[in-house]
Parts: C-alpha cells; structure tokens; sequence
C-alpha cells in the first residue's frame, strides 16, 4: 500500500522541495500525507507509527529526516506546547493553537487579518514579526469530534 498525495497539496509538495533542490521521495511523499490526512497534531512517534502502515521498512530516523526537511521547505510547521514533544502541523495560514487539558488535544484557531495587525503592533519599534508563536490551554465542556 502507498500512500498518494490529493492533486493540489502533491504540486505544493514537489515544488517545495525542488526549489531547495530535494527531491520529493515516497517517503517525504507518506509524511506530509500523514499530517494532512488526520489534522491532530501528531508527534513524530505517532507519525512513524502511521508511516510504517504504508511503508513498513521506515526507520524512525527516516521520518525524523522527512519531517525536518518538511519544516524546512515550509510545508509543516513545528508546534511546541508546554514540555510535551514537539508536534506538527500543516496548516501555514496565521493561527493559535489551543490545548485541552482534558484530552490532550490540539486544535486550530484561526486569526483573521484585523487580530493579526493589532498583534503585529504589539513588536517593539523598528522590528517586523517573521513568526507568531502564540498558544492557549484550558478546559471545557465542548464536544469532541
Ligand atoms: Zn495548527
């Protein structure tokens, strides 16, 4: 079994690379499928155990390889939360992310142009923010999907 990117995100993906001149192999291929397909956040132990579903002769030092080139060529961003291992995710849009203390779980929290300025003004004079880094953690009574 392979696994095979959806058209727009295997253009994005092979574009990427070959602009710092990688090539996007099956297992480069398998990791970034794997962050898009379920959106939790994995860490890269989750992610090298759902690698090795569909190419079962990866090391976990292949995956850690896939995911640094990944973060590199902008295709993932590393999230880093409290002391827990880093996770990644692939949406490159401005967001927050929030942690439920309950469940562990992270979700996506958009920020819209306006929010993002009023931020944006927060960076002392004279600096441009190149990166928000901003998370949230609580609990609630919301119903899990
Ligand atoms: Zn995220």
């Amino acid at each position: 079994m392979t696994f095979s990117l959806t058209s727009p995100f295997r253009k994005t993906f092979s574009n990427s690379l070959r602009e710092k001149g990688l090539r996007p192999t099956k297992q480069r291929e398998c990791v970034y499928g794997i962050i898009l397909d379920k959106r939790d956040h994995p860490t890269a132990d989750d992610i090298y155990y759902r690698v090795k579903k569909y190419l079962p002769g990866t090391s976990f030092a292949t995956v850690y390889n896939c995911l640094e080139t990944l973060v590199g060529c902008g295709l993932v961003r590393q999230v880093n939360m409290d002391r827990s291992p880093t996770r990644y995710c692939p949406n490159l849009t401005p967001h927050a992310h929030f942690k439920c203390n309950k469940t562990g779980r992270i979700y996506d929290i958009q920020i819209d142009e306006d929010t993002l300025s009023r931020m944006n003004a927060l960076v002392p004079q004279g600096f441009e923010a190149e990166n928000i880094d901003l998370s949230f953690s609580g609990t609630g009574n919301a119903l899990e999907n």
